[in-house]
């Protein structure tokens, strides 16, 4: 028999989020014949900010067979129905990014193409009376989505907001429990073989781990895959300008919303994350348009509670890694690159990067190919989030403070120019297929913002649907449906009440 190429141990470097969730996957996935092992520093600790999700988080969970009610417990977490946008298109615009779809797909033409038909006689319903997810978010109540298709409770879904470090840890006990081996340590010299593959890491108190596959998940160091092998990075400021963050806790207001804000600012926007104990807040701004002082004032003076902690300053730079499998070193998270989090969408980048890395297992020829396939779809995957970020920026009228007069006036790539001329002019949007943001989150931005199309799609005058009797009886359907739901505090009380 010739010998087995297969990979036998796998090292993954950080305890954050990303290198939890990828030795919890791991540990899931490769049942026998694989050693996993985690380093992970107390003295340098994580950045334990990442609070939002969106959807697909709930598949990673359920892969790994964990408990929605145990999960939320043990993280003080919440729902999120989708998240408010606020002073983004222009001064005192409001608008909200739902989970699931406006309306339900009754028709070969989508419902936005109905309802900009008669908003154009005349009718001013927002397009956003026909999300369950808007209906239910704005009374603060939350119920499960149900699976059956004839009922407008199937046509919302939903994400979490969580403590990420309890997050972290909870994974951890995941992992530890199918195996994961976990050394504390602070790693000091990576040692490299001939190719410049990684060999062994060496800890500061001498130990050393040796692995086939590494897993660089040490945060915005990348200490593989940057500090070692020197992968290069794509800075991406020139579009995405904030490359600072301001976070802060403070103490849970009356207002406990199924949902996460996002409030323009001068220089950047500030998050609010409602968790059952506390609030998440955190500022995030340009450094070249608004001094850190300032940006920490401004946060401090708009919490809806007492603050409950010091604020933490970080400092990014938006892009991502040109290579982010290089030789056999793989990064996530952080240490792969970064999107600011207005779509909360880096741990989901984990999560996409996990199944990726699972889909293209390599063993200990690591073939180019197999490096050169990984890279090329999460290159598009960071770009077309990428693009959905900029839009929000894109997309505005504000011209009060040099931030937005700036993203107003700046060039955008070609796919997003071509995305919003489309829409612009037929209503369309167009995407490529598995695109993550589609249809819904889209529209969401492009008409909460005032990019309001000149035409629907003509198909529409070709149906013999009455418009204006189906919206209006999902509308009263959708608003029947909410009243129904518990409030977001009882249903968490009755399921899933952290101690
Ligand atoms: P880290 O948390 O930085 O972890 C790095 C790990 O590497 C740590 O365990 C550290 O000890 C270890 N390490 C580093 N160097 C060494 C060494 N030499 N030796 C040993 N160990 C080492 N994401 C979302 O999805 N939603 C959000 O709402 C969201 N909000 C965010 C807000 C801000 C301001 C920022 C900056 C990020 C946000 N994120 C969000 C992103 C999210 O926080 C991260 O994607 C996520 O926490 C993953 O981080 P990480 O595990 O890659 O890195």
């Amino acid at each position: 028999m010739p010998e087995s190429r297969n990979i036998r141990r796998v090292a993954v470097i950080g305890g954050g989020t990303a290198g939890w969730m990828a030795a919890a996957a791991l540990a899931n996935a490769l049942q026998h014949g694989v050693a996993i092992e985690l380093i992970e520093s107390d003295d340098i600790g994580t950045v334990g900010v990442g609070e939002a999700t969106i959807p697909p988080i709930k598949l990673f969970n359920a892969q790994l067979g964990i408990d929605e009610n145990d999960f939320l417990k043990c993280t003080y977490g919440s729902f999120k129905l989708g998240i408010e946008f606020v002073d983004w298109g222009w001064t005192g615009n409001r608008y909200f990014h739902p989970f699931g779809t406006f309306g339900a797909d009754f028709d070969a033409v989508t419902l936005h193409h109905y309802w900009l038909r008669e908003r154009q006689r005349g009718d001013t319903t927002p397009l956003s009376d026909y999300s369950m997810a808007w209906a239910a978010a704005r009374a603060n109540r939350f119920d499960k989505p149900t699976s059956d298709r004839r009922l407008v409770q199937s046509t919302m879904d939903y994400a979490y907001h969580f403590d990420a470090s309890r997050y972290a840890l909870y994974l951890r006990g995941y992992g530890e429990k199918r195996g994961v081996t976990r050394h504390e340590g602070k790693v000091a010299t990576v040692e490299q073989d001939a190719r410049g593959f990684v060999s062994a890491v060496q800890l500061e108190d001498g130990r050393r781990i040796e692995a086939d596959l590494f897993i660089d998940c040490s945060g915005f160091r990348g200490l593989l895959i940057q500090g070692a092998l020197d992968s290069g990075y794509d800075d991406w400021t020139h579009w995405l300008p904030c490359d600072r963050a301001v976070a802060v806790p403070c103490a849970s207001s009356d207002d406990f919303t199924p949902y996460t804000r996002s409030t323009a600012r001068d220089a950047g926007w500030q998050w609010r994350i409602p968790l059952q104990h506390r609030t998440g807040n955190g500022y995030v701004y340009a450094s070249s348009f608004l001094d850190d002082d300032v940006a920490q004032a401004t946060l401090l003076a708009n919490l809806d509670g007492e603050a409950l902690a010091e604020p933490r300053r970080l400092a990014f730079t938006t892009g991502r890694r040109k290579q982010f499998w290089n030789r056999n070193v793989v990064a996530l998270g952080l240490a792969s690159g970064f999107l600011e989090p207005l779509e909360s969408t880096s741990i989901h980048l984990i999560q996409s990067g996990i199944n990726r890395l699972l889909a293209l297992w390599p063993d200990r020829d690591f073939d180019p190919l197999v490096a050169a396939e990984y890279n090329k779809l999460t290159a598009r995957e960071f770009e077309r989030v990428r693009d959905f970020i900029i839009l929000h920026y894109k997309a505005t009228t504000r011209a009060d403070t040099p931030l937005w007069r700036h993203v107003a006036a700046m060039d955008i790539p070609d796919e997003l120019a071509n995305k919003i001329a489309h829409f612009a002019a037929h209503a369309r949007v167009v995407a490529d297929p598995g695109e993550l943001f589609v249809n819904v989150s889209w529209l969401a931005v492009f008409l909460g913002q005032g990019i309001i199309p000149a035409r629907y799609d003509p198909l529409a005058d070709a149906r013999n649907v009455d418009a204006p009797r189906l919206l209006s009886g999902l509308k009263r359907v959708i608003g029947e449906a909410a009243d129904a739901m518990p409030t977001h505090r009882d249903y968490i009380a009755r399921h899933c009440s952290s101690p």
